[in-house]
């Protein structure tokens, strides 16, 4: 079985030079991406950085991606990306350069490891230390959305299970790696069952294969809320993309600056770094910009490409620099921080400070095999799929359920008839409610007129594909606007829908 190794190289020492595209980006981004260079430079990092045009300029020369070709060609031979944030400019057309590359170059796992320098910097949460893994493909932002009626927009959730199983195997493969103690996975599933239910279910699968790691489920609100009161209870954090993308905030927010926090967008062969903020352009040019955010994702960069100890180096030199007192204005406290630095002076001194080791706060013991993570190729297993049935989307300006229903229930169908209609999920036919409001979409649910028992029990019974053509022919032969259909299939005899609310 092929493995996808999400490390690209083991580079044991730092003799060996590696080649990275980097992209200056917008704002503050050549700011801090000069800053963060110069330390990598001081500090031995041996890397070479190959510039690539990316952002505002881009997007303002008419290219609406935000990227060149030749930017392509430098990834695709690096595979290894430095990105400062870049400004999307405002107005419709322009796709966000982000979402493209991570999704064009299959960057599943969004890492962002968020932790509190108390003293140092100010937070409320002193003994906060959380990694936050985010799947980084799929979910509400696999971006497709439609609008069916005049009522109603709809936007297509989809989680798979290869996606889950990578995401959720990183997570546990990230917390061995890193001497983590505990996963924890945040989900919905008490609403969205087959969704959220298998992304929990793929949880459950994965902490079983990883007795050491601790592991426990929590339903996303709740748990966001716990997370902004007591995030010194959280280790590493697995969930999917829109609330990975939301509490990921939460997290950084609540360690003291937004400027500090680095991330990584991992893929099978190529990984892009950067820093969690924007543009800033509220403070561009005025040499004030905070390089931590951009500094971290460069050292998670260092880790990924397996050069260790100079990533140790430089993160100690960093604790010891915020230690001492020396900050930039966003974390400056008056009385407190010894000196109020410029991007730029506090680069130069990170890098006086490189060899030492910080006193108080805990210095970077990251092992030689950080950062080397290797999970197994999704293998699909074979299930025996049957359908049973078909959900008919219907764009009707009636407000009667029992006329629709109605009309629809006499349709004389060969083998197939109406089981319910739900507007909005909820069941309006048969013996819908009054009181339930009605858009102008109606789900039909159609399945064979006849059951077969299975072991006792009455379950749906096969039909064939022409028999829902032959239905679909019917309903538009009476003048119904089908808008789509969603067909019903059980997966090895379990059911692979959701029931209508009061179905
Ligand atoms: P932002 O993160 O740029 O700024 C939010 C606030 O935090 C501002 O007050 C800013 O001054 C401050 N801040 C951010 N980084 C800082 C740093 N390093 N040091 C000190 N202070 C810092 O968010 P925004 O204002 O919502 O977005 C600005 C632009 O950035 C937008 O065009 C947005 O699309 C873009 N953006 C890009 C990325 C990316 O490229 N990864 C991410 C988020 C936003």
């Amino acid at each position: 079985m092929e493995n996808i190794k999400t490390q690209i190289s083991q580079v044991k020492n730092t003799d060996t030079k590696t080649k990275i595209a980097v992209a200056y980006g917008d704002g503050i981004g050549p700011e801090i991406m000069k800053a963060t260079l110069s330390i990598l430079e001081a500090a031995g990092a041996n890397i070479e950085p190959e510039v690539i045009e990316v952002g505002e300029k881009v997007y303002l020369s008419g290219n609406s991606a935000g990227i060149e070709k030749e930017s392509w060609d430098i990834i695709n031979k690096n595979k290894i990306i430095l990105k400062a944030p870049i400004t999307t400019p405002q107005g419709k057309g322009y796709k966000s350069l982000n979402v493209t590359l991570r999704k064009s170059l299959g960057l599943f796992a969004n890492v962002r490891p968020v932790n509190a320098l108390h003293p140092y910097v100010h937070t409320h949460f002193p003994a906060m230390d959380v990694v936050v893994i985010r799947e980084n493909e799929e979910d509400l932002y696999a971006g497709i959305e439609h609008q069916q009626t005049q009522d109603v927009v709809q936007c297509l959730k989809l989680i798979t299970r290869p996606g889950c199983e990578k995401i959720i195997r990183y997570a546990f493969e990230y917390a061995k790696c890193y001497g983590r103690k505990k996963v924890t996975c945040m989900v919905k599933d008490n609403i969205m069952k087959l969704t959220d239910g298998l992304f929990h279910t793929v949880f459950k699968e994965v902490a079983a294969e990883y007795p050491s790691i601790q592991s426990e489920s929590q339903i996303i609100d709740i748990g966001s809320a716990r997370l902004a009161a007591h995030p010194e209870k959280y280790d590493v954090i697995v969930t999917s993309n829109l609330y990975g993308d939301i509490i990921s905030d939460i997290a950084a927010e609540i360690a003291g600056s937004v400027g500090m926090a680095g991330s990584a967008n991992v893929g099978k062969n190529v990984a892009m770094f950067e820093a969690i903020h924007g543009s800033a352009p509220d403070i561009a040019g005025k040499a004030i910009a905070n390089p931590s955010g951009l500094l971290n994702a460069a050292i998670m960069m260092l880790v990924h490409i397996g050069k260790v100890a100079v990533a140790n180096k430089i993160k100690n030199a960093w604790l010891t620099t915020i230690e001492q007192g020396y900050h930039t204005a966003d974390i400056y406290i008056e009385g407190q921080s010894i000196a109020k630095l410029s991007t730029g002076e506090f680069a130069k001194k990170v890098i006086e400070n490189l060899g030492k080791q910080p006193i108080q706060l805990t210095p970077s013991t990251l092992h030689e095999n950080a950062g080397s993570i290797t999970i197994p190729t999704y293998q699909r297993p074979q299930q025996k799929q049957v359908l049973v049935g078909t959900d008919v989307f219907i764009n009707w300006q009636g407000n009667n359920p029992e006329e629709i229903g109605q009309a629809l229930a006499d349709l004389a169908s060969y083998k197939l008839t109406l089981k319910m209609i739900t507007n909005r999920g909820v069941k309006v036919y048969p013996n819908g409610l009054p009181e339930t409001y009605c858009t102008d979409h109606w789900r039909c649910r159609f399945v064979a007129s006849d059951t077969v028992s299975n072991e006792g029990k009455s379950v749906y019974a096969p039909v064939d594909f022409e028999q829902i053509l032959a239905l679909l022919a019917n309903i538009n032969a009476i003048g119904y606007e089908i808008i789509k259909t969603e067909n019903l299939y059980e997966f090895d005899g379990k059911r692979g829908f959701s029931l209508g609310q009061g179905e």
